[in-house]
């Protein structure tokens, strides 16, 4: 997926993406720093469940100001 150039769209920046990061790992949610809005989580499946290679990835995405955090969600232990 081509991205658009950088100052087109909005960033966070790093302690601002690790911010989001934490408190989602330790909450399951996360306000964005910014706006202080609860984020939209959206999952983005990898497409290859089936092979056993299940590499879940999050992305919150914030409604207010349309910042966005992509991170990969590792899961070590399965049912
Ligand atoms: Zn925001």
């Amino acid at each position: 997926m081509p991205e658009p150039p950088t100052g087109e769209r909005a960033q966070f920046e790093a302690a601002e993406e690790k911010a989001v990061r934490e408190a989602y790992a330790a909450q399951g949610a996360a306000d964005c720093p910014r706006c202080g809005v609860r984020m939209r989580e959206r999952a983005i499946g990898g497409g290859s469940f089936g092979l056993g290679y299940a590499r879940k990835r999050e992305w919150l995405l914030c409604p207010s100001c349309h910042r966005s955090v992509l991170f990969d969600v590792k899961r070590g232990t399965r049912n």
